[in-house]
């Protein structure tokens, strides 16, 4: 857990010479953040989550044959980005969450794009994730409103599903490393 003390100079991870990236997870409650940083810390699918627990994870992972240790914070904002400070002073990039079967939640996660873009580090990687592919049958947003919502902000864009295979998820969370190291 690496919960307290962070610290609020975001400066390159080549800068500093670490192997290590933070990522923060954003989204609206109920939109499956803590269902996909679960599934990729453990491969499994946990059904219920507590809603209000908000921390931060660390895992060694090995992507492109490069170590790193990723630390995922899982928030748990009530009413959209509040707050932000305690990412934004520390995330090197954002995966933001919507449920394809909640428009609310789509609209939700447009503040959080927003948010981003207006913050001291616009240029940060950002991927929208739309979440619950599984739901498809229920599906209120489409494909296209997502990728379309990604492009306008600059976002890479993924479908995933928390409860699907474990390599669709881990995938999104190693093209953040990805897309922090190309910065
Ligand atoms: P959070 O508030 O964004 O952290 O959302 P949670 O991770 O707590 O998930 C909210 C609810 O959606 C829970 O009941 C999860 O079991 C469910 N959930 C999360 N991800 C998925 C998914 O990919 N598919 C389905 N069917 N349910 C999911
Ligand atoms: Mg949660």
């Amino acid at each position: 857990m690496f919960g307290k003390g962070r610290s609020c100079n975001v400066v390159s991870v080549a800068e500093r010479g670490l192997a290590e990236i933070n990522l923060a997870v954003l989204g609206v409650a109920g939109s499956g953040k803590s269902a996909l940083i679960v599934k990729f810390l453990t491969r499994r699918f946990i059904t219920e989550y507590d809603p209000n627990l908000e921390d931060t994870y660390a895992s060694e992972e090995v992507v492109d044959q490069q170590p790193v240790l990723i630390k995922v914070m899982d928030t748990a904002d009530q009413d959209g980005p509040v707050n932000c400070e305690r990412y934004l002073c520390w995330a090197h990039a954002y995966l933001v969450v919507y449920s394809i079967d909640d428009r609310a939640s789509f609209q939700g996660c447009q503040a959080y794009l927003h948010t981003l873009s207006q913050s001291s580090r616009p240029d940060a990687p950002v991927l929208l994730l739309a979440n619950k592919l599984d739901m498809d049958r229920y599906r209120q947003v489409s494909k296209c409103e997502g990728a379309a919502l990604a492009a306008r902000f600059g976002c890479l864009f993924f479908e995933v599903s928390a409860c699907l295979d474990f390599l669709s998820v881990q995938h999104v969370f190693h093209e953040a490393v990805r897309e922090v190291r190309r910065e």
